[in-house]
């Protein structure tokens, strides 16, 4: 099989398992604890905090271990709507479900909310952002890059718009992480979410940056753990894991970039001779990302097809669920709904390699002409 499904999760990389293992196996030890075993387990924590906020110039106080990226934007929304009761959230069109959903609960329970739309090429423009919503927005989540499209957005440019309208600012990061700088003091903003097994760490362990000046309730309460705002015996083996991943990943931008770069010009040139239409060419994307859909083929059967030829790849919904609804993000930036039907993505890894791209293209060649000669009989 090769696995070109990066955004959706990554390989545990073998350095992070190596960093893990003791906390697996002889090192135990509750970081509670007032012994050895115990003060070893909390030193072991707080040099993995630094570690993380070393990767994304935040201070270590800064940094709140969860339990997913998911938990960390459920934090911010929720402990915001707690200790804010007179909050008005925005959101971009284009956020992932665990940002959406969570505003839109809140509208339920009576808060304001607005979602603001992104423009076609899936980028958020504080211009489109009306006079009305301006002057009563408290918080506004916009993410860094987008896990379909791997779209870019301009954080600097939206975080000091929000400054400036005192409205506080959260970022999710999670496929920003690892493959372009992130820069939390630098960009000012309150709250960032980031997430390890997008960048070769475990999965279930996370992180919510959040600058101290910001209240938030917490949502589980008990030992006081992080701060008193996640309550809960750490998850020491993957907190630790986390720590090596950003540490690896920060120092390996430019390698990760270089190579996934070229290994992506092949592919869409291929994908374009084909007739596929690639969405958000004119933006700035991930350099490992490709949205793609082909007219007329619909694309959860062009998925189970490379799968059977032994080829991962993801379709647009892929990252928050197995449905088979189309991208929403695709239909907030417009696209007809056909095409958003049969949208599928790559995304490349640290793995990939030249050979595999070309094995994949012929392959893919293949069945979009199989699947073209099909529709056509059908017609
Ligand atoms: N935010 C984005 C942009 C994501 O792509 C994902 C996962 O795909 C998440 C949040 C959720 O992170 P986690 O899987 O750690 O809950």
């Amino acid at each position: 099989m090769i696995y070109f499904d990066n955004n959706a999760t990554t390989s545990l990389h073998p350095e992070v398992l190596k960093e893990m293992l003791p906390f697996l196996t002889t090192q135990q030890g509750n970081p509670a604890s007032n012994h050895t075993f115990g003060r070893k387990a909390h030193t072991a924590i707080e040099e993995a905090r630094e570690k993380v906020a070393d990767s994304v110039n935040a201070h270590p106080s800064q940094v709140i271990f969860t339990s997913s990226g998911t938990e960390s934007n459920n934090t911010i929304i929720n402990g915001i709507a707690k200790a804010y009761s007179n909050s008005h959230f925005g959101y971009s069109s284009i956020e992932h479900p665990c940002v959406s959903e969570p505003i839109k609960s809140l509208a339920y329970q009576g808060f304001k909310t607005t979602e603001i739309p992104v423009n076609s090429e899936g980028m958020f423009n504080v211009a489109d952002v009306n006079e009305e919503t301006k002057k009563s927005l408290t918080f506004l989540s916009v993410m860094m890059a987008n896990n379909e499209t791997g779209v870019i957005q301009n954080i600097a440019e939206i975080a000091d718009w929000a400054k400036k309208n005192d409205i506080q600012f959260h970022t999710d990061a999670v496929q920003a992480l690892g493959k372009i700088k992130v820069d939390f003091e630098g960009l000012d903003i309150d709250a960032m979410t980031i997430s390890s097994h997008k960048i070769y760490g475990p999965q279930g362990i996370a992180a919510l940056i959040v600058n101290k000046k910001i209240d938030l309730f917490p949502h589980m309460q008990g030992g006081g753990q992080e701060r008193g705002l996640r309550s809960g015996t750490e998850n020491i083996a993957a907190i630790i894991g986390f720590g090596k991943a950003c540490e690896r990943s920060s120092q390996n931008i430019v390698t990760f970039n270089e190579k996934v770069k070229h290994l992506n010009a092949i592919l869409e040139k291929a994908l374009f001779d084909l007739g596929a239409v690639i969405f958000c060419k004119k933006s700035h994307r991930l350099s490992n990302t490709t949205f793609f859909s082909f007219k007329n083929i619909d694309g959860s059967t062009l998925l189970t097809a490379l799968d059977r030829k032994g080829f991962a790849i993801a379709s647009g919904s892929a990252c928050s669920s197995k449905s088979s609804e189309p991208s929403h993000v695709l239909l907030s930036m417009g696209v007809d709904l056909d095409l958003a039907q049969g949208a599928l993505r790559v995304s490349l890894g640290l793995e990939s390699t030249e050979n595999e791209i070309n094995d994949f293209i012929e392959t893919l060649k293949d069945e979009v002409n199989r699947l073209k000669q099909l529709t056509a009989v059908a017609a």
